[in-house]
C-alpha cells in the first residue's frame, strides 16, 4: 500500500516496523465542546484507514487520547485552557464537561460506523508518566526551567521544523490568536512541557510535581500516551493537517529527544472541512455537529458518504447542496441493493468476486483513494455476474466502507413487504383480488363480456387493472 507520509513529503510504500501488525496513534478531541462535522471528517477518513489495514491482514493496536486538560486557547501556550473556558461557559466543573463531551464524542462516532481505538486514555489518567518524561528531558539538557514552567528547548535539536520549511519569523502562533508572547522561552519555537505559573491562575485541575504544584502542556500528552500504550517505536500517527505544527512537530521533538532514536514513521494527515466562510472551528463556535444534521433530516451515514467521496488530502467544502447530492447517491445505492435482494440470487461467482475486489483494493492501496473505492462499488453493481456475488462484494467493501447499505437495503424490503403484507389484509383488497381471479377465469372461458364488465365495475370503485405478462396487478387511483 502506498501512503502519503507529511515526513518525507511523498507516497511512501507502508512497511510496518513488526511484520503483521501495525502500530497506530489518534489525536483524540479536546472535550470542550461537541465535536464538528469537520473533526469527524478526519476521524472518518482514520477510520477507513485504520479499517483497510485490518481488511488486508493486518494486526492493528490503535490508541487515542482523550485531550481534558493541557490544550490552551493559543497554541503558543499563552491562552487559557480551553477546558476552563468550556466549563465557565456551561457553569460546569471541568470533569463534567470533560465526561459530557467524551460521551458526546462517542455517540457521534458510533452513529458515523467510527470504531472506537483499542485504547483511549484521557490526559488527566497520565500524570505520573508525563512528569517520568519530563524528568527525564530535564536531565538529558533537553528542558528548561523559565517562570515556574518547564519548557522545551528546540535549540538542541539537529532539525526542529520536519514537516516543512517553516521560518520562524513566519510562526507568529501566539499573534495570531491575539496573545501576546512568552517572555520566559529562550527561542521561539520552545514550548511548554509542564506549567505551574500562567496568567490565568483559576486553573481548576492541578497536580503536585517535581517543580511545584501545576498541570501538563497539551503535546506532552500524546507522546506519553502513544509511549505508554505501544512502547518506543510507531507506525502510524494521524490527525487532522492543523495538528502538524505546532502539535506533531512537538511531539516529534519531545518523543524523540527522550528515546534516542526515530518514534514514528508515518505521518497520516487529514485536511479540512470547510464552509464557504473558511475553516470549521470549535473555538469560533460557529459549527455543525451531527445532531444538527440529524435534526434536519440527514442520515449521518450519507455524511460518512460525502466524506469518502473526495480524497483525505483535498480540503473539502461543506454545503447542504453537495449533502443532499450524497443522499439521493447514498438512496439509489440502497434501491439497487435493494432489487438485489428480491430476485434469484444464484451463487457467488468466486473468480467475479475476486476481480472486482482487485478493483476496490487497488483504490484503497493507491493514498487510500476513497472516491474511487465508491467507484469500484458501482462496478460491482454494473458488473455481468450474479447478484450473490455483488452483495457478497458489497457486504465485504462495506466493512472498511463503513456505510451500511446492505442493512439498509433489508430494511427497506422489509418495509415494503410490511405495507404488502397490511395491505393483502385490507378487505377491499380482498375483494379487488377475488374479482380478478374471477376475471381471469372468465377470459379463459372465453367469456369477454363478464371479464369486460369485471374491469367496469372496479373502475367505478376507482381501481384500474394492468395486465402485465406475469398476470393482472392493480392500482387504486385517488
Ligand atoms: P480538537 O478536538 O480541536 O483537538 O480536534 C480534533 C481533531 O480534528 C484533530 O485531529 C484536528 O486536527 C481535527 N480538525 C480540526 N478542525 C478540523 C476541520 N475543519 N476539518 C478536519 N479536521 C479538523
Ligand atoms: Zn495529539
Amino acid at each position: 500500500m502506498l501512503i502519503y507520509n507529511t515526513l518525507t513529503r511523498q507516497r511512501d510504500e507502508f512497511v510496518p516496523n513488526h511484520k503483521g501488525k501495525v502500530k497506530m496513534y489518534t489525536c483524540g478531541p479536546t472535550v470542550y465542546h461537541f465535536a464538528h462535522i469537520g473533526n469527524l471528517r478526519s476521524y472518518i477518513m482514520e477510520d477507513v484507514l485504520e479499517k483497510y489495514l485490518r481488511y488486508v491482514g493486518y494486526d492493528v493496536k490503535r490508541v487515542m487520547n482523550i485531550t481534558d486538560v493541557g490544550h490552551l486557547s493559543s497554541d503558543a501556550d499563552t491562552g487559557e485552557d480551553k477546558m476552563l473556558k468550556g466549563a465557565r461557559r456551561e457553569k460546569k466543573t471541568v470533569m463534567e464537561i470533560a465526561k459530557y463531551y467524551t460521551d458526546a464524542f462517542f455517540a457521534d462516532c458510533a452513529k458515523l460506523n467510527i470504531k472506537t481505538p483499542d485504547v483511549v486514555e484521557p490526559a488527566t489518567s497520565c500524570i505520573d508518566e508525563f512528569i517520568k518524561v519530563i524528568e527525564a528531558l530535564l536531565e538529558k539538557g533537553f528542558a528548561y526551567e523559565a517562570g515556574g514552567n518547564i519548557y522545551f528547548d528546540t535549540s538542541k535539536l539537529s532539525q526542529y521544523y520536519v514537516f516543512n520549511d517553516f521560518k520562524e519569523e513566519d510562526l507568529e502562533v501566539g499573534v495570531r490568536e491575539g496573545v501576546e508572547g512568552d517572555e520566559n522561552k529562550r527561542n521561539k519555537a520552545d514550548f511548554v512541557l509542564w506549567f505551574t505559573k500562567s496568567k490565568f491562575d483559576d486553573q481548576e485541575l492541578k497536580w503536585e510535581s517535581p517543580w511545584g504544584i501545576g498541570y501538563p502542556g497539551w503535546h506532552i500528552e500524546c507522546s506519553c500516551i502513544s509511549m505508554k500504550h505501544l512502547g518506543e517505536d510507531l507506525d502510524i500517527h494521524c490527525g487532522g493537517i492543523d495538528n502538524a505544527f505546532p502539535h506533531h512537530t512537538n511531539e516529534i521533538a519531545q518523543s524523540e529527544a527522550y528515546l534516542g532514536h526515530k518514534w514514528c514513521n508515518y505521518w497520516f494527515h487529514v485536511h479540512h472541512l470547510n464552509t464557504n466562510s473558511g475553516k470549521m472551528s470549535k473555538s469560533s463556535g460557529e459549527f455543525l455537529t451531527v445532531s444538527l444534521l440529524e435534526s434536519k433530516g440527514y442520515n449521518p451515514l450519507v455524511y460518512r458518504l460525502f466524506c469518502l467521496q473526495s480524497h483525505y488530502r483535498k480540503s473539502l467544502v461543506f454545503s447542504y447542496e453537495n449533502l443532499d447530492n450524497a443522499t439521493t447517491a447514498y438512496n439509489k445505492l440502497v434501491a439497487r441493493i435493494a432489487a438485489l435482494l428480491k430476485g434469484e440470487q444464484g451463487e457467488v461467482d468466486k473468480a467475479a468476486f475476486d476481480s472486482l475486489k482487485d478493483g476496490f483494493k487497488a483504490a484503497l492501496d493507491n493514498d487510500l483513494n476513497t472516491s474511487l473505492s465508491v467507484t469500484a462499488l458501482y462496478d460491482v453493481l454494473k458488473a455481468d455476474t450474479t447478484p450473490a456475488t455483488k452483495l457478497a462484494l458489497i457486504e465485504d467493501f462495506d466493512y472498511v466502507l463503513g456505510l451500511d447499505l446492505v442493512k439498509a437495503a433489508k430494511a427497506a424490503v422489509e418495509a415494503e413487504d410490511a405495507v404488502a403484507e397490511s395491505a393483502s389484509d385490507d378487505p377491499f383488497v380482498k375483494e379487488i383480488e377475488a374479482k380478478i381471479v374471477e376475471r381471469a377465469e372468465a377470459k379463459k372461458a372465453k367469456d369477454y363480456a363478464r371479464a369486460d364488465a369485471i374491469r367496469a365495475e372496479l373502475l367505478e370503485k376507482g381501481v384500474v387493472l394492468v395486465d402485465t405478462k406475469e398476470g393482472t396487478t392493480f392500482k387504486i387511483e385517488k
